[in-house]
């Protein structure tokens, strides 16, 4: 299992994490413009969001 936390205070809204994760973890939110972390169950710990976040908003620890 592992655990995606998103630092909304970090993050610009550019939509890389929604677009790259390979299995569709996060959802867009359109009203505040950030992505949820919708089916974190379905994360397989690859770190490619943290990757493409040129802000280093997303952390993916195993739990
Ligand atoms: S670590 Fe990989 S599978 Fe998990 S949320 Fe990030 S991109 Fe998606």
């Amino acid at each position: 299992m592992f655990e995606v936390t998103v630092d909304y205070e970090k993050c610009q809204g550019d939509e890389e994490c929604v677009g790259n994760c390979p299995s569709e973890v996060f959802d867009w939110d359109e009203e505040n413009q950030k992505p949820i972390v919708a089916r974190m169950d379905d994360c397989l710990g690859c770190e490619t969001c943290v990757e493409v976040c040129e802000v280093g908003a997303i952390t993916v620890e195993e739990v």
